[in-house]
């Protein structure tokens, strides 16, 4: 079954036969060569309770929120 990965910038999607946490990639929606993250991630970043969330959130990439959610112990890499 195919993974759904997103974009950490634009959240374009990409679709990969392999289940990982992420892929580096060059997106084709805005350019940026970055992580695009798998969807379960993206879930679990978007489960974090706004009280949780640091003030900058909103203007976050995806892969700077999973940086600070990890090393702050909000989500768990369950592989
Ligand atoms: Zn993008």
């Amino acid at each position: 079954m195919p993974e759904t990965y997103l974009c950490a910038n634009c959240r374009a999607t990409v679709t990969r036969e392999f289940s990982v946490r992420s892929v580096i990639r060059t997106c084709e929606e805005c350019g940026r060569n970055g992580r695009f993250l798998h969807t379960s991630l993206v879930d679990s970043l978007e489960s974090i309770p706004d009280s949780d969330r640091p003030d900058e959130w909103e203007t976050m990439p995806l892969d700077e929120r999973f940086t600070d959610a990890l090393k702050r112990g909000l989500i768990q890499l369950t592989r």
